[in-house]
């Protein structure tokens, strides 16, 4: 049984009821079943099915985002636009799967050769509860463009999601068992998740999560010979020049730490930052960390909602006073309310040096971290020197300087004087222990197709 637990409350949600490997075996099968008839879809077909979602999660957005709220407990604005978002990404695809997908020809030899994009089967996707909506469709939608079919295996705490996203796709007019979740108790997710891998109708598997669970699933999918596309944890440096604009990077900073009460991949995790700023910058942060409206997450204006489990709250505290013990300066929060609810206030630690769980480890709430670096190699050494490698960010007013440190960052993106955020129009992914494989844009659809070669007279 699953039990879905109000994180801004602490009440119980719902109970649901788990599946047994039987049971998986036939969904499996039911998605293989309707993927046959799929892929012999035109893209006309798929773009009027994926259009017809958009339309549903536009539709239904307040609904759905009152679900997100409940279930995870990010603020309720943020999880309509969370919908809303999802909607865009439907559209996108709808409107460029095929142009993506076009078939390469070129003259090899006085014969043609022909590169065709087709689909590989039924993906498995294992997704985490941090955007509950946006982490599943992001990975669905082109890939169902693509010709594939779905199966989700969603984390537990976000289940009414999971069945609510499933329902859309059938109501936006998809075949019935194309996009199928899967519900599977905690202490039975790696056998179960194993078993699915290993099932001859998984065809290769994503995964957005932490990367512990990363290396599981991709340790399985190595093991069965197939594709992973892996997009794991971050710890996002966020790195402020001396010649930086300081409300804009400040504000950058905040908004990046703040979004979903820093429980992002691409959060700003690491704010490096150079001495002839860090003064002002330190004090900048903090005035608007403390400002900061945490409450209830339904409550208009709130910013910053509850951590989405308790035990995610006691690993964020758990960080913030390790690092403090081992010298970190905390200027703000860094207590436990004595409340009801997974609260944890916005802290600002500074004076983080290596060795720190503020500098080595992720941190998956409302915490800043202010590292002090000498110059620009400094900064980038510092960035650098981490396992991870997703998103980063330079704030500099000048376009070269920046542009010279971000070509020296080992990360899947960088922003220039903005905030790390994923578009459907841009490659989503990370190096090092933040995965490897992409999502969006034209490269994200190629991540689930068998690259067909065709030699004809
Ligand atoms: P997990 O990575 O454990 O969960 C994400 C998904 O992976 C869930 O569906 C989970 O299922 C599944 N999963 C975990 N282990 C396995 C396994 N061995 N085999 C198959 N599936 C597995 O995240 P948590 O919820 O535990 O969060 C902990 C940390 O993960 C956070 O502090 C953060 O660092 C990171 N994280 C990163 C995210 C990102 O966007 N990059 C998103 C969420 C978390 P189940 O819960 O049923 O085990």
């Amino acid at each position: 049984m699953i039990v879905t637990i109000n994180p801004a409350t602490g009440e119980k949600i719902a109970e649901y009821p788990v599946m047994i490997a039987g049971q998986l075996d036939g969904v499996l099968r039911q998605a293989e079943a309707d993927f046959r008839r799929w892929r012999s879809t035109g893209f006309a077909e798929r773009s009027a099915c994926m259009k017809r979602l958009g339309e549903l999660l536009r539709a239904e957005a307040a609904e759905h985002g009152r679900l997100v709220t409940l279930e995870m407990g990010k603020p309720l604005a943020q999880a309509v636009a969370e919908v809303n978002k999802c909607a865009w990404v439907c559209d996108y695809f709808a409107d460029h799967a095929e142009e993506f997908l076009l078939p390469e020809e070129s003259a090899i030899d006085g014969a043609t050769g022909v590169v065709r994009f087709e689909p590989l089967g039924v993906i498995l996707g294992v997704m985490p509860w941090n955007f509950p909506y946006w982490q599943v469709i992001r990975f669905a939608a082109p890939a169902m463009m693509a010709g594939n079919g779905i199966v989700v295996k969603h984390a537990p705490n976000v289940t009414g999601c999971s069945i609510a996203i499933e329902q859309l796709f059938r109501d936006a007019g998809f075949p019935e068992h194309l996009y199928r979740a899967v519900h599977i108790d905690l202490d039975e997710v790696d056998r179960l998740t194993g078993f699915m891998i290993d099932h001859p109708v998984i065809k290769a598997v994503s995964v957005t999560g932490s990367t512990g669970a990363g290396r599981a699933v991709a340790t399985k999918a190595g093991r069965a010979l197939k594709r992973s596309v892996l997009e794991l944890g971050g710890s996002d440096p966020y790195i402020v020049l001396d010649d930086a604009d300081l409300r804009q990077a400040v504000d950058a900073c905040v908004a990046g730490r703040l979004l979903n009460a820093g429980q992002s991949c691409i959060a700003a995790k690491r704010f490096i930052v150079q001495s002839g700023v860090i003064g002002e910058f330190t004090r900048m942060i903090v005035e608007k960390m403390q400002r900061a409206v945490m409450g209830d997450p339904f409550r208009e204006g709130t910013e910053v909602g509850p951590i989405a489990r308790a035990d995610l709250r006691d690993l964020v505290h758990s960080q913030v006073q390790r690092s403090v013990e081992a010298g970190a300066a905390l200027l703000c929060g860094g207590h436990v309310p004595n409340a009801p609810g997974c609260y944890y206030p916005p802290t600002v630690l500074s004076g983080v040096k290596k060795g720190m769980a503020a500098y080595e480890e992720e941190i998956f709430g409302p915490v800043a971290t202010i590292i002090e670096v000498a110059d620009d190699d400094e900064a980038v050494a510092v960035a650098n020197d981490s396992d991870y490698g997703l998103g980063s960010a330079v704030f500099s007013g000048s376009a070269e300087r920046a542009l010279a440190v971000a070509e020296q960052l080992e990360t899947g993106n960088c922003f220039v004087n903005a905030m790390v955020k994923s578009d459907p129009r841009l490659p989503f992914g990370g190096v090092k222990h933040s995965g490897y494989g992409r999502e969006l844009s034209h490269h994200g659809i190629r991540e689930f197709v068998n690259i067909k070669t065709l030699l004809l007279p």
